[in-house]
């Protein structure tokens, strides 16, 4: 069975003219499936019975179940869906004044090993089918409708669990599915990718045309402390990624959002802060302090507030544009790097 929700517009069509139908069909589909959220191929009736029963011997409508949910005093939810495997995924909503966020999973664990990330713990389970991450957005939009406050997702990060760039291709079917505007319509600048820095995903993203934004996990001003906390950065040392960065701003035209965790005497000195202001300066990018999240897998400690602004005030006075990411559902352990389905299940 082909899942009908990780299909892509311009794959549904080819997938249409096989079956030997116009490609309008896919444009039919995806309004029944994403505009008027039908759930069974019997709701389409300005499809033929016939082909409705081709779709229904070949495709589902399957969509991830909600294992558990858990909400915090600041509206936070966070969900923790079943796949078809019963592999468990977590997905968070997040509600800002200008919208609802999503921040989603690509991939059953991860494989980036970060030392300080709860994520990687136990390695890479698998990599998520697009379904499986449209299946998250889909969640999340019933709930929301179920709460009659006419709200629904208008804004998605892929800053979940796993790295996207590790599952690219269904990643960017992803993408491509709830920007599609016979899709969920969301903005291509409502929608931001997060790597850890694996650069010919960098160079690949950059030409793919989009709109969309790149986040890339920095936390480190230079190759010995970056190369103590993230193992990627072996591979892929700072001079390679910034000159793949540059790359990407010159090709897409698109400024990039650094991710700086803030880790207590370990990241968080006014030389590194020095550092990352000379790092960064030849590009166009801006700073996203994350003040580290403690988990009990390691004795990484948070900086006090006084520090955190501290490490601020160096960076703009420095001349490069920073802010302090704000912060959600602690309380549920749905913060960044808080996300470990698979640990907890199975420790
Ligand atoms: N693999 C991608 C997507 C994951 S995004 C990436 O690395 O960008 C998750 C973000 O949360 C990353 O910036 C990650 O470094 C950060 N993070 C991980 N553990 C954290 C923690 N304990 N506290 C705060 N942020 C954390």
């Amino acid at each position: 069975m082909i899942n009908l929700y990780g299909l892509e517009m311009e794959k549904l069509k080819k997938l249409m003219v096989e079956e030997g139908q116009k490609p309008f069909r896919a444009v039919q589909l995806y309004t029944w499936i994403y505009e008027k959220k039908a759930t069974s191929f019997d709701e389409m009736s300005d499809i033929s019975l016939k082909f409705r029963e081709v779709l229904k011997e070949k495709y589902s409508l399957d969509l991830p179940k909600i294992f558990t949910k858990q909400v915090s005093s600041d509206g936070t939810i966070k969900l923790l869906l079943e796949l078809n495997d019963g592999k468990k995924v977590e997905c968070v909503l997040m509600r800002y004044n200008y919208g609802c966020a999503v921040c989603v999973s690509s991939q059953v664990g991860c494989n980036m090993a970060c030392s300080f990330c709860s994520s990687g713990i136990l390695g890479k389970q698998r990599n998520l089918a697009p379904e499986e991450m449209v299946g998250q957005i889909l969640t999340i939009n019933k709930l929301l409708e179920e709460e009659g406050k006419g709200q629904r997702v208008t804004h998605i990060v892929v800053m979940g669990t796993g790295e996207p760039f590790d599952n690219y291709d269904n990643v960017m079917d992803f993408v491509r599915i709830v920007n599609n505007q016979k899709g969920l319509a969301i903005g291509a600048r409502h929608i931001t990718v997060s790597t850890c820095g694996l650069v010919e995903g960098i160079k690949k993203y950059a030409r793919e045309g989009l709109q969309t934004n790149l986040a890339i996990s920095l936390h480190a001003p230079n190759n010995e402390l970056r190369n103590q906390l993230m193992k990627v950065n072996k591979a892929y040392p700072l001079e390679v990624l910034m000159e793949a960065i540059k790359e990407y701003e010159a090709i897409a035209n698109r400024r990039v959002t650094y991710e700086y965790l803030l880790i207590q005497d370990v990241n968080d000195n006014k030389e590194n802060a020095e550092e990352l202001i000379k790092l960064i300066k030849g590009t166009m990018g801006y700073v996203n302090l994350i003040p580290y999240n403690e988990t009990n897998k390691n004795d990484y400690k948070r900086p006090s507030g006084n520090r955190i602004h501290a490490f601020l005030d160096w960076l703009i006075k420095g001349g490069v544009n920073a802010t302090i990411r704000k912060e959600f559902g602690s309380d549920i352990d749905a913060a960044c790097g808080q996300l470990k389905a698979k640990v907890e299940e199975s420790l």
